[in-house]
């Protein structure tokens, strides 16, 4: 925990964090933890009353909790508020020349580099910091950053982003931050996939699934989404296929990082046949069943769309769960 300023001084920052919703709102406590004085505002009453028990000092707008700060955070849900916000709503007007803007939502890419080029604009500096890690990992102040921008602002942010996480990784110039987001996120859509078609096909040929998982996490299938959140219950207990699904990383979150990436996609003309089909299967399940469901299950989707079994019986009583 530092408690550096962003200027590089000994002391505590001033902060101004806008967007305390279920990540920022852990995530400026955190700050207030470590000895930062953060001034917060959030567009719905309770989201910024509850910060404020965390010891935020609640502001009556935007444009007044970045009034003082050395550095504003946004953590907003999609590109079009942090656009707004930074410039229509008056945001970056707003703050003092030479203020650090750290946007840690998840937002397209052009969108964060439009973020970036308003905030120079205006005379300020900018980082894309999205995280991952999610409700649990902003609580306990484990998040993972990737960043974009200059090493100049990004050291600026370090003190700060120690105080939210782990650790913070910078990927490169702006933007660079939420692609290495999307192409993370990328690669876990079409694994979870991958890995529930593994285990539908598994039931359909009457393989068990803790043989299945014996070998597969030993072998060259070993990957996140069967090893940490195995999308079926037994193997893996504390992944959410043993709670009914409950998130974990909701469906919907994983719907619209996976449409992030496909519009990145789409934009550079890259040939990610299953980065686009993920994005499709995903979309269509988190309008569907998969609304309030962790992202694994997804294979509860599959199995349905096979008109398999399922497993077997003994494995079904074992684990006390449904899985139809
Ligand atoms: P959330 O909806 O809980 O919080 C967003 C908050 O922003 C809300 O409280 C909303 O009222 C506020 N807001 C919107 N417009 C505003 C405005 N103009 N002024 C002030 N406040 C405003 O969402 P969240 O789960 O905290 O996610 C935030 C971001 O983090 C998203 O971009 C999401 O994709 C990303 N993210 C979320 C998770 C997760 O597990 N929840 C994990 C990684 C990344």
């Amino acid at each position: 925990m530092s408690t550096e300023t962003a200027d590089g001084n000994a002391g505590p920052a001033t902060v101004g964090f806008v967007g305390l919703g279920n990540m920022g709102g852990p995530m400026a406590a955190n700050l207030v933890g470590a000895g930062h004085r953060v001034t917060g505002f959030d567009l719905v009453p309770e989201a910024l009353a509850a910060a404020a028990g965390a010891g935020v000092e609640p502001a009556g707008s935007a444009v007044a909790a970045v009034a003082d700060a050395d550095v504003v955070i946004t953590m907003l849900p999609a590109g079009r508020h942090v656009l707004a916000l930074y410039e229509d709503q008056g945001l970056l007007a707003a703050a003092r020349p030479g203020t650090l803007f750290v946007d840690c939502s998840t937002i397209d890419v052009a969108d964060a580099r439009a973020a970036h080029e308003a905030a120079a604009r205006a005379g300020h500096q900018a980082l894309d910091a999205p995280v991952s890690g999610g409700v649990v990992g902003a609580e306990a102040g484990t998040l993972t950053f990737m960043a974009g921008g200059g090493a100049a602002e990004f050291a600026r942010a370090e003190p700060l982003l120690a105080a939210m996480g782990k650790k913070a990784v910078h990927c490169g110039g702006a933007g660079a931050g939420q692609a290495a987001k999307i192409c993370n996120n990328m690669i876990l859509g079409i694994s979870m996939i991958g890995v529930s078609e593994a285990f539908v096909l598994g039931e359909s040929l009457g393989l068990t699934h803790q043989a299945l998982y014996d070998v597969a996490s030993t072998a060259s299938g070993q990957c996140w989404a069967l090893s940490v959140n195995c999308p079926v219950p037994g193997p893996v207990p504390g992944s959410p296929a043993n709670r009914d699904y409950r998130p974990g990383f909701a469906a919907p979150l994983m719907a619209k990082d996976l449409g992030l990436a496909a519009n990145a996609v789409r934009s550079g003309g890259v040939q990610a046949e299953l980065g686009l089909r993920a994005a499709e299967l995903f979309a269509a399940f988190a309008e569907g069943e998969g609304a309030a469901e962790d992202f694994s299950g997804i294979v509860r989707a599959i199995r349905q769309r096979s008109g398999t079994g399922g497993p077997t019986a003994q494995e079904t009583e074992q684990n006390g769960t449904t899985t139809a």
